[in-house]
């Protein structure tokens, strides 16, 4: 019987943790014990805990200008919309507060332009596996197992391919067909990337006929993966991307971006209360500024690297079957499921706890602060090193 959460309703199961500080890579509970944090709200605070900038920029929004209504500009939603059209492919921006937000944008832009454009086509093929949001719509263009029974009916319209097979991506396009949605490493599912070859197959299809394609990137986004964005990687520009999670850096902000040719909705098509909401992209303008820098982004690639020699040592010494990822989204996969124990063990550690995440029953995920020191990575491999030592090798 739980003590803690007596008066939520109950969406999932929780430690019986209440947390009361944070600080870069370090999270403290309200008994005082420490624990090193991996996980990072899911690969949202990109500067860690309470980072200076980010505390900085709402005290200074806050005081300035809150929300004057998404029926005006204010200057934070002018300047963010700029400099992200800067650093990226896209040309125009529409923010939002979180990620499924972003992509029902999404979909809704590729709907409009099919209804403009191709006579009324308006299927969008998503991936087996893939995830994209907790929305209805969003839980029916993810691939989850189960997922399109859990609140039956589903928003219909959306259509499955398989990652890296180009031929199911073929098979699955129809006259109706408007969009490809794609996270371009998929990180619920496990991180796992998409091959560079399928992704310019893809693209090249795409062109051909006609398809928007869309690439989710709010876990891969804004640094993540050691680009400002993940599509840098694959050599090929998408049509439509969305941001959310890192961009916000631990607060509620989202984004769609298109080039100017899918920039087609109406006045009165597309909107919300808290769209483009100044303090949010305060915060996001700052985030920004820092993580997209080239400097801290060969940084994140150097950490990143990091990691991963020392994920892999750890795969060699435990006989797992390896390690993958890009930048710092990183996945170790065990040749056991026992990442949860794994993951209950990790923050039940004295006097210092360690914070991981498994999204698969044999895979653990990382995704730290993209400021992780390499002391703080040295230290989270011994730990892990001693968890993995006790649950594997105990007879
Ligand atoms: C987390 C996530 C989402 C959903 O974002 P929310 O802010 O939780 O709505 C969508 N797509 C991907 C790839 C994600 O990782």
């Amino acid at each position: 019987m739980s003590e803690q959460g007596k008066a939520l309703i109950t969406i999932t199961s929780r430690p019986e943790l209440v947390f009361a500080q944070g600080q870069g890579s370090w999270l403290v509970d309200e008994g005082g014990k420490r624990y090193l944090d991996l996980v990072q709200g899911w690969a949202v605070n990109s500067l860690g805990h309470s980072p200076a900038v980010i505390a900085q920029a709402l005290a200074t929004q806050a005081g300035r200008l809150l929300n004057p209504s998404p029926a005006f500009y204010n200057r934070p939603m002018l300047d963010l919309a700029e400099r992200l059209v800067e650093l990226s492919c896209f040309d125009r921006v529409f923010l939002a507060s979180s990620g499924a937000e972003a992509n029902e944008g999404a979909v809704k832009l590729a709907r409009r332009w099919g209804r403009k454009m191709r006579g009324g086509a308006h299927q969008i093929i998503g991936f087996e596996n893939g995830f994209h949001g907790r929305t209805l719509a969003m839980m029916s263009a993810s691939g989850k197992p189960g997922w399109d029974s859990l609140y039956a009916p589903m928003p219909a319209g959306f259509a499955k391919a398989r990652m890296n097979d180009i031929a199911s991506v073929e098979r699955a396009v129809t006259p109706d067909s408007v969009a490809v949605m794609i996270e371009l490493v998929q990180g619920e599912a496990g991180v796992n990337l998409a091959d560079p070859g399928f992704v310019r197959e893809l693209r090249a299809l795409c062109t051909e006929r006609q398809l928007l394609l869309i690439a989710d990137e709010v876990q891969t986004g804004i640094g993540r993966c050691g680009r400002a964005f993940a599509y840098q990687l694959f050599d090929v520009e998408p049509d439509l991307m969305t941001l959310a999670k890192g961009i916000g850096g631990g607060v509620p902000l989202s984004a769609l971006l298109c080039k100017e040719r899918f920039n087609c909705f109406e006045p009165g098509d597309q909107g919300g209360t808290y769209c483009g909401n100044p303090l949010m992209a305060a915060v996001g303008l700052a985030v920004v500024n820092e993580v997209c820098r080239e400097d801290f982004l060969e940084g994140v690639r150097r950490r990143g690297q990091y990691l991963a020699s020392g994920l892999q040592r750890l795969a060699r010494e435990h006989h797992l079957p390896g390690e993958r990822g890009a930048g710092l989204l990183r996945a170790l996969v065990l040749a056991t499921d026992q990442a949860e124990q794994v993951v209950t063990a990790a923050r039940a550690l004295e006097p210092v706890g360690l914070l991981l995440n498994a999204p698969r029953p044999n895979l653990l995920r990382f995704m730290p602060a993209l400021t992780i020191s390499e002391a703080e990575i040295d230290e989270a491999l011994a730990m892990l090193g001693r968890v993995l030592r006790d649950i594997l090798h105990r007879a």
